[in-house]
């Protein structure tokens, strides 16, 4: 082995992020907290509280709720085994048992043995990573006894969610949802309308374009079995001219194949029986009433009779918003209302709707659309030269940061030539000037990078000045 070759292999390995993870860096970071601030304040308008929730749950209970059939459930979670809780509950009574000894006989000797045994009684717990929030919203409505709060339960939450998804444009297994949940005893359609005209308010103050509202009733539990088995049945009759994941779906989930997107099926899926003709009575009447709620808020929507939603809990209303520059993944927001999930967890009767933002999508957008802010530079530069100006430079970058400027105090002295050069690279609006001079006369030099204008102002008038400007 020649030198080179060796040398290459004590290189220390590089990692990466996962694929489908990512790091959001600044300055992008600052669109992020722009969107997730104006959401605190527009939900709080709605009389919306935030919900923190944890990051795993048991996997049953995404697996009941959102449908062990989904593709979420069966293929998409990341699940774990997570023995730790009662690895130490084991241990502990294995001490009561065995007395001191015991324990180091445990631990020591033959810890694969103890692992074993512990899963061989199948004391672990399968958690996953939470693939979506709803679950863990009505979980938590039940746990606190939120039926016990005045009627309905509005909650709001945001962050990360995992999907082991192929990662593509807009589609992470890392991904970020900003999301509503009613909860409560009612299903007025004023409740859908509402909850919607929120999400519209979201959009609108944040200049997202392109927005598109589509909504669609998908039945409940007493007109849509039957929808579907007509549906079924209809698609069997063409099911030579589907293709292999429509084929599939007609036995799995017949109403996913609304959703598809292969060019060849639009003609066939055209002709197919529609939801929109086959709902019950009240349906019917909750579907009409929710468009007429969404009239009396001027909120503009298209009827779009294939909208299905993936997820297992859903019924009645459903819709998706879609905005501009995002290819194929142009879906925004997805929601609709889950009445009986709450039930279906253990809980009392109670009636849902919520819907979930992609906040990946919706930063994209913006940006697409350049409604994103630019990067905000440094407001000051203290270029600062001999040890006498430190002390000055020190308490003027304190007293500047007080006022709410953001400040660049260079640790070591630099040249006057290399301090303007680096105010130029941060984009720095001013650069305040500290050299001997300025510190015995009291006067300071403040520069404004964009003409190149310079002036002088005392310590004291420094703060008003720069408001001014
Ligand atoms: P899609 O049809 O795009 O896969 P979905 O129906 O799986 O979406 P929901 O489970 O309803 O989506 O989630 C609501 C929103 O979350 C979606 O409209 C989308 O904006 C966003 N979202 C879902 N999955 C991902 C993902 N893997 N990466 C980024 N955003 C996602
Ligand atoms: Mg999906």
């Amino acid at each position: 082995m020649n030198e080179g070759a060796a040398k290459k292999e004590e290189k220390p390995r590089r990692f990466q992020a996962i694929r489908g993870t990512r790091d959001l860096l600044p300055p992008e970071t600052a669109l992020w907290n722009r969107v997730e601030q104006t959401a605190h304040e527009v939900f709080a308008t709605f009389g919306f509280g935030e919900i923190r929730l944890p990051i795993f749950e048991p996997t049953d209970l995404f697996a009941r709720a959102v449908g062990g059939d989904t593709d979420i459930v069966s293929k998409e979670m990341y699940t774990f085994a997570d023995p730790a809780e009662n690895y130490l509950e084991y241990i502990q009574r294995q001490l009561r048992e065995l007395g001191h000894e015991g324990y180091s006989k445990f631990t020591n000797e033959n810890p694969e043995k103890l692992r074993q045994e512990i899963h061989d009684r199948s004391e672990v717990m399968l958690v996953s990573l939470r693939p979506e929030a709803t679950a863990s919203v009505c979980r938590a409505y039940i746990e606190h006894g939120m039926q016990q709060l005045p009627q309905p339960v509005k909650l709001y939450y945001m962050g990360p969610m995992f999907r082991r998804e192929r990662p593509q444009k807009g589609r992470y297994r890392q991904f970020y949802q900003i999301g509503a949940e009613v909860l409560g005893g009612s299903d007025a359609p004023a409740i859908d309308a509402e909850v919607i005209e929120m999400v519209m308010t979201f959009f609108d103050q944040l200049e997202l374009q392109g927005v598109q509202l589509e909504i669609n009733s998908i039945g409940d539990r007493n007109c849509r079995p039957k929808y579907v088995e007509l549906l079924r049945a209809e698609l069997l009759k063409v099911k030579d001219s589907l293709g292999p994941d429509s084929q599939r779906r007609i036995e799995t989930n017949p109403l996913r194949v609304l959703d598809s997107k292969v060019k060849e099926e639009q003609a066939i899926i055209e002709k197919l029986p529609r939801i929109g003709d086959h709902l019950c009575k009240e349906c019917a009447e909750h579907y009409a009433a929710v468009k007429r709620e969404l009239d009396l808020r001027a909120v503009k929507y298209r009827e779009n009779w294939r909208l299905v939603r993936g997820l297992d809990y859903y019924m009645r209303t459903t819709f998706e918003i879609t905005a501009q520059g995002l290819g194929s993944q142009d879906a925004v927001c997805g929601g609709g209302r889950y009445d009986g999930l709450v039930e279906l967890l253990g809980g009392p009767p109670t009636k849902g709707i919520g819907f979930a933002i992609g906040e990946d999508r919706l930063i994209l957008s913006l940006q697409e659309s350049g409604k994103a802010p630019v990067a905000q530079g440094r407001d000051v530069y203290i270029a600062w030269m001999g040890e006498n100006a430190r002390a000055t430079a020190v308490r003027a970058a304190r007293e500047l940061r007080k006022a709410g400027f953001s400040v660049e105090l260079p640790p070591v002295e630099q040249k006057f030539g290399k301090a303007l050069g680096q105010a130029d690279k941060l984009g720095a609006k001013y650069t305040l000037i500290l050299g001997d001079n300025e510190v015995t006369s009291g006067e300071w030099t403040l520069k404004t990078l964009a003409d190149g204008t310079q002036r002088k102002v005392s310590e004291q008038q420094l703060i008003a000045e720069l408001k001014k400007m």
